[in-house]
């Protein structure tokens, strides 16, 4: 699986079918899933807690820690996929709504 040849239906499918196998869809709920989202995206600020702002792009040239970034990463899309599939909404759609609503906000410098 990578990002050229994987779609995001791809993606939420995988993860309805690992969840599923697991009982995990009937046992989390909206709030668990919001829950989940929000601690794994401090788990994944957590990793730049203490790092001076000119030094957080050095996460990428230590091997532990950019393998963390990743692992993080992947733990807050998942969570983002499955609050998606629990409220039936569309990713692409909505990123393509709001891409216009905040083109209105801010409009490109000419
Ligand atoms: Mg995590």
């Amino acid at each position: 699986m990578n990002d050229a040849t994987t779609t995001i239906a791809q993606i939420k499918k995988h993860i309805q079918d690992f969840s599923d196998a697991r009982g995990w869809y009937r046992e989390q709920n909206a709030k668990d899933l919001v829950m989940a989202l929000t601690v794994e995206a401090a788990e994944l600020a957590e990793i730049f807690m203490w790092l001076h702002s000119d030094a957080a792009d050095s996460v990428k040239g230590n091997a532990e820690e950019y393998r963390h970034l990743r692992e993080e990463l992947a733990d807050v899309f998942w969570y983002l996929c499955r609050l998606c599939e629990h409220f039936d909404v569309d990713l692409a759609a909505a990123v393509a709504e709001k891409t216009v609503k905040n083109a209105e906000k801010y409009p490109a410098k000419s």
